[in-house]
């Protein structure tokens, strides 16, 4: 292919709104795989990118292609590429690493500084027609799954935060008798955006005793999704969580997918011992100064006296990618309903500042559909 320009969604620093651009696509080397992106879905975390400065912008770019999470088909591959062929449904993946990470933890590298994220910082993302990428940052998706592949990259980082608290949780591999009802562990998952439903999901395909507490009445469009599955549902708007710490509440495994600091520290306090707690959302905001100081210091006394875990856990790497696309499959066999609901509206490339004037109340998963 010649040097051939596609139109982009792009946020230049400094604008209101994003805007369509012609952007050229870089001659395919040999090893590299021409992408045709088919779809684009938008979280809050794109929406965020509307603050964008000049900081997260690409090496010489003025401003930065939109989408962290797409899916599309493989237009060409170059002369060295064995893994992927032309038709080949793909999808991308988020942290481009330092260049010398091991290919399945580019999430996990080091150099904070050379590490980049497609569409959220430092890398362009994917609202274009055709990408140029490596192999490496490509995964797989079988064609059946095409109606759900934009899913995956939110449900890869439930898988790598569930991988990341099993593997934790290999440091006491006992149960006590006392305490039968444990033998199963109570887990709670926080927050209702893409992320926090699909760890739901995720979760309940472990047989573990869920609950989850978000901030909307229990017939609302994103907490409906729980209507027909085996868990607890509980609005924190209505049900203070002291109250519920009081009645004995506690969890083994906690799931936050908030941000919110204020709403961690009211969450971490229902750890029961030897509990872990994934924070999987940068917390945004400074909480109350003051508040923070007690809970801080009560939260401190739990996690070495009850022998706790508080871990972070961030994007996630081509491993986590293959297991959500295994996963996924399992969950579609068995939500395939309640999965139609997260992706609450396809909109066509040319509508695409329909997105923007979405009610995020609404929207869970918009998805920019490609012609
Ligand atoms: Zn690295």
């Amino acid at each position: 292919m010649k040097s051939r320009r596609v139109r982009s969604i792009v946020k230049v620093p400094g604008t209101s709104s994003p805007e369509i651009r012609d952007i050229p696509v870089p001659q395919l080397e040999e090893d590299e795989v021409l992408v045709r992106i088919t779809q684009v879905g938008f979280t809050r975390r794109d929406r965020l990118v509307m603050q964008l400065d000049e900081r997260s912008l690409p090496e010489v770019s003025d401003f930065l292609v939109m989408g962290h999470i797409a899916a599309g088909r493989v237009a060409e591959t170059g002369s060295m590429v064995k893994d992927f062929e032309p038709g080949d449904l793909v999808v991308p993946t988020v942290r481009r690493d330092c260049e010398h990470c091991i290919d399945a933890r580019s999430d996990m590298c080091v150099h904070l500084d050379l590490s980049t994220n497609c569409g959220i910082n430092g890398s362009h993302g994917f609202a274009r027609e055709f990408m140029v990428e490596k192999p490496r940052y490509l995964v797989k998706v079988p064609p059946e799954l095409e109606e759900f592949a934009t899913l995956i990259t939110p449900l890869s980082v439930a898988e790598k935060a569930h991988m990341e608290l099993i593997e934790t949780r290999q440091r006491y591999n006992f149960f006590c008798y006392h305490d039968e009802d444990k033998v199963i562990p109570n887990t709670l998952i926080t927050g209702l955006g893409p992320v926090g439903i699909l760890t739901t999901m995720l979760t309940s395909l472990y047989g573990y005793r869920l609950t989850v507490f978000g901030r909307r009445e229990a017939d609302d469009k994103r907490s409906g999704i729980f209507e027909h599955m085996d868990l607890e549902y509980i609005n924190t708007t209505r049900i203070s969580t002291e109250g519920l710490e009081e009645r004995g509440h506690r969890f083994r495994q906690i799931f936050e997918t908030t941000g919110d600091p204020g709403y961690i520290m009211k969450i971490l306090p229902l750890m029961d011992a030897n509990a872990v707690s994934v924070l999987m959302a940068i917390p945004e905001t400074e909480p109350e100064e003051h508040q923070t100081n007690l809970q801080t210091a009560r939260l401190l006394r739990n996690l070495v006296e009850k022998n706790q875990i508080i871990l972070g856990s961030l994007k996630s790497g081509r491993d986590a990618f293959e297991s959500a696309v295994i996963h996924l499959e399992e969950i579609v066999n068995t939500y395939e309903e309640q999965l139609k609901q997260i992706i609450t509206h396809r909109i066509p490339f040319d509508d695409f500042e329909e997105l923007f004037k979405l009610d995020s109340r609404e929207a869970i998963l918009p998805v920019l559909v490609f012609d």
